[in-house]
């Protein structure tokens, strides 16, 4: 967990920062982001985790929705 393979970079629209954090896409989309990633995955670059953490600050419940998938 939070291993980014080498190269990725923020799949936020327009954003070309290296990535830090791998993310369900749902859930950062969720978050209000705008991301161009296709996958299940999405890649953020710290500064937009940031802002992903800020506006899932409420998301417990998610998180173990989440874990339960899997
Ligand atoms: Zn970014």
């Amino acid at each position: 967990m939070g291993v980014i393979a080498k190269g990725a970079k923020c799949n936020v629209d327009g954003c070309t920062n290296d990535g830090t954090r791998s993310l369900n896409t749902a859930r950062v989309e969720t978050a209000g982001l705008k991301v161009n990633s296709t996958g299940k995955k999405t890649v953020l670059c710290k500064s937009h985790y940031k802002e992903y953490k800020k506006e899932s600050k409420d998301d417990r419940a998610l998180e173990r929705a989440r874990y339960d998938k899997f």
